[in-house]
């Protein structure tokens, strides 16, 4: 059926590497790109892809939180019906990679070109998304462009975000793209996002593809520990509060937890503290307060669950234990995805239609999916990754995975669009 699907492989690196040039990086260990949500590198990358996307004849939309959508309706398709949609974010973190986001957006781009190019007769609409702001370094905490999409923040809401300096609505004024169209994924018959893996599972196992079963549920949590500052010389060790021997306990109890779950058999539960401040931070004075931050994940609701409820029994220990008083809250929750088997099972029959080997993997790393997945049917492929290096000048996947990769999409696509 899909025998005629060819992937123009030099016009997908093109693409990347075309928009690798915005924002470009300097870098001894690779290419790197700095595009920031409604910067100036992320302007020019939006330009250049809604350019390509008219170039292939497709329909442009623009919501006012800055997601794009080139539409392509096929001779014989019904324009009524739901599309199938694919894509991912053309944001980076600073110094990020040329592969994490653009990637998925033109895989996307030129699966549509090969479908177009080929006697594949889809029945309905296919979409190209690129959603603003996937990774929380500029506006909100992340996925902010498929937060609105799925409907689960408003536009308002999310306009209001400021940098600090402006809000998001001034900014994608300044660049051209706050839009006034309607982009609503509730109205999709389905969603794929393909995206550089961020680990060296696939390099490992030696396969160039991995089928996501689930998204890693994510909390974020604020502590604070607060003792007394004092002398760091006149202080005796038994009138003391220090705060950050006592943050420092909470700091391993977080890692042994995750160890013995890990160690319990799960591949997915993972606990962090990356955020960390005592005050006041000087090296002759007791610190007499702590504030942390604690990432918690599992594609497990129930670890956890079983983590927050450690960091807790732990917080109750110190304070039965020692002079400190402590605060717990958490601010960001986004539980488990787990991934549809309609969709999982069309990338799998494609891949073994064209002969590339798949593994079902698991995402540690949030994806603008996650979001996509609570309100209509969704899958997330993985290309390996040669190194495993994420959120770097340094990451790395062949080109020739990309195409094979962008091979398997396309067919999905045209799968899913029968
Ligand atoms: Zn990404």
């Amino acid at each position: 059926m899909t025998d005629d699907l060819i992937i123009d492989g030099d016009a997908l690196r093109e693409d990347i590497e075309q928009t690798a040039t915005f924002g470009a990086v300097k870098s001894s260990e690779g290419r790197g790109r700095t595009a920031l949500p409604a910067d100036e590198a992320n302007r020019k990358a939006r330009d250049y892809y809604v350019d390509q996307c008219k170039a292939a004849g497709l329909d442009i939309s623009i919501d006012p939180v800055g997601n794009i959508v080139g539409r392509w309706v096929p001779p014989n398709a019904d324009p009524e019906s739901t599309a199938v949609a694919a894509g991912s974010h053309l944001d980076s973190v600073p110094r990020g990679g040329i592969f994490d986001g653009p990637l998925g957006v033109f895989a996307a781009l030129e699966s549509v070109r090969a479908i177009q190019r080929s006697k594949i007769s889809p029945r309905r609409p296919i979409e190209v998304v690129s959603f603003t702001g996937e990774e929380g370094t500029r506006f909100a905490e992340g996925v902010l462009g498929s937060t609105v999409a799925a409907g689960k923040a408003s536009v308002d809401e999310m306009l209001s975000q400021s940098d600090g300096d402006i809000t998001l609505e001034k900014a994608l004024k300044n660049i051209g793209y706050h839009g006034s169209d309607r982009i609503d994924a509730n109205k999709w018959d389905s969603w794929l996002e393909l995206h550089i893996e961020q680990t060296t599972r696939l390099n490992d196992a030696g396969v160039p593809l991995g089928v996501v079963t689930d998204i890693t549920g994510t909390v974020r949590c604020h502590v604070t520990l607060t003792g007394h500052p004092d002398h760091a010389g006149t202080t005796a060790m038994d009138k003391r509060q220090d705060a950050l021997t006592a943050a420092s306990e909470l700091v391993l109890a977080v890692e042994s937890h995750a160890g013995d779950i890990a160690s319990s058999g799960s591949e997915t539960a993972v606990g962090t503290v990356g955020h960390l401040t005592p005050e006041p931070n000087t090296v002759n004075v007791v610190p007499g307060e702590v504030s942390l931050r604690i990432d918690l994940r599992s594609t497990k609701q129930s670890e956890i669950t079983s983590q927050l409820e450690h960091v807790q029994g732990k917080l109750n220990e110190i304070e039965a234990n020692r002079p400190i008083s402590t605060t717990f809250t958490c601010d960001y929750d986004i539980p488990p995805t787990p991934l549809s088997d309609r969709c999982r099972d069309t990338v799998k029959q494609v891949s073994e239609d064209h002969q590339v080997n798949t593994i079902d993997i698991h995402s540690g790393a949030g994806h603008d999916t996650m979001q996509i997945a609570d309100v209509t049917d969704a899958a997330l492929l993985f290309v390996a990754s040669e190194n495993g290096y994420s959120h770097s000048p340094k990451e790395k996947a062949d080109w020739e995975d990309c195409t094979s990769a962008t091979q398997i999409l396309a067919a999905s696509i045209a799968q899913l669009a029968k």
